[in-house]
């Protein structure tokens, strides 16, 4: 029997079926939701992301050449690292895989406004997905943000809302979608679409490499991490493998909520303004990303901008033109090297440098 996908509140049970309505957030209790189903993982004809269609809740309406990202392999000092080029999705990061969801989902529930608060490579990739799904793109950013990403916004169509702070964007988004019932509040902090987009970069690994040793992800509001967990959980819990990665998750010492949640204090170290794409102070999923690192024996690491920046640099001697945040993961594994010995771990490459350099 066809087994449906429903929205579902782990907090408080909230379940409804899934195709009909849109949340960003449990209408009971304000918990983050899931989209759950019983249904297999298989992987089908198509490209990108529908391969893997059997297991999402939304075929992506469009197909732009996003996911099926290169997988290179390296051997390090005794460590076989496969990086998964993420950056060359095409608004240049991974977040694309999310946003063709979480965008299809919107179209096909018929809105015709998307909003959401970002000024990053979220707001670049909704633009973009806007721009090619015939939606209007409207985002709240800080008047703060670099003059250079406005214009990338504004030349890919995007109506923007500068707010006073990073913080006060998040509230003026709420209060905007509260009163344009045609908008969709992306809300990619908050949003399942964003793992599941990312679950789909476990099952690319997993079809053409198996099972990594480890996973070192940079976490700021955590979608990566939850999704390359749930996606390898999904192949473990069906019996595909028997095996699951331990999951590394990054963070700056500047913004280290999953570092406080997971050992109770904070740690001193370096600013890390360097790996701005993962200063997320209060992500919505905290509780799941402690969750998801603890279940896989995994560890939180942090890093400063001294070794963000040597990380970033030796990438790019690699050939990998990322962006600096990218880099985090790679810095984290220069450290734990000598424990890494032997071990293959999976490090995706986020997101582009190409449109940060001329921000610098
Ligand atoms: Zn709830």
């Amino acid at each position: 029997m066809e087994q449906a996908f429903h929205w579902f509140c782990r907090k408080c049970g909230f379940r409804e079926d899934f195709g009909r309505s849109y949340y960003w957030k449990c209408p009971k209790c304000g918990s983050p939701l899931v989209i759950s189903t019983g249904r297999r993982y298989e992987v089908s004809k198509g490209r990108g992301l529908a391969r893997y269609k059997s297991v999402l809740p939304v075929t992506p309406l469009k197909y732009m050449g996003e996911g099926e990202t290169p997988l290179v392999k390296v051997s390090e000092e005794g460590v076989e690292v496969w990086f998964k080029l993420e950056y060359l999705n095409p608004s240049g990061s991974f977040k694309d895989r999310g946003t063709s969801l979480s965008l299809s989902y919107a179209r096909k529930l018929g809105y015709t406004t998307v909003v959401d608060d970002s000024s990053g490579n979220t707001a670049i990739s909704i633009s973009l997905y806007s721009r090619a799904l015939g939606l209007k793109p409207v985002l709240f950013i800080p008047r703060t943000a670099p003059e250079g990403k406005k214009k990338i916004l504004r030349f890919l169509g995007a109506e923007l809302h500068e707010s006073e702070s990073r913080g006060a964007a998040s509230v003026d988004v709420v209060e905007y979608s509260r009163s344009h019932p045609e908008a969709y509040y992306v809300a990619h902090t908050w949003s399942y679409f964003y793992v599941i987009g990312a679950a789909t970069i476990a099952f690319e690994v997993f079809e053409e490499a198996g099972v990594p040793d480890y996973v070192i992800a940079p976490v700021g509001s955590g979608g990566l991490l939850l999704g390359l967990a749930h996606g390898f959980k999904t192949l473990l819990e069906q019996g595909l493998t028997t095996k699951m990665p331990r999951i590394i998750g990054v963070q700056g010492y500047s913004v280290q909520p999953v570092n406080v949640a997971l050992k109770g204090v904070e740690t001193p170290g370096e600013e890390s303004w360097l790996a701005d794409g993962i200063m997320v102070p209060n992500p919505p999923r905290l509780a799941e990303i402690v969750d998801a690192i603890r279940e896989s024996q995994g560890d939180v690491h942090l890093v400063g901008n001294t070794e963000v920046r040597e990380a970033w640099l030796k990438l790019v001697d690699q050939g990998f033109l990322v962006e600096p945040t990218s880099a985090a993961a790679y810095a984290a594994l220069e450290r734990l090297k000598t424990r890494l010995q032997g071990k293959s771990v999976l490090v995706p490459l986020t997101g582009s440098g190409l449109k940060i350099i001329p921000l610098m």
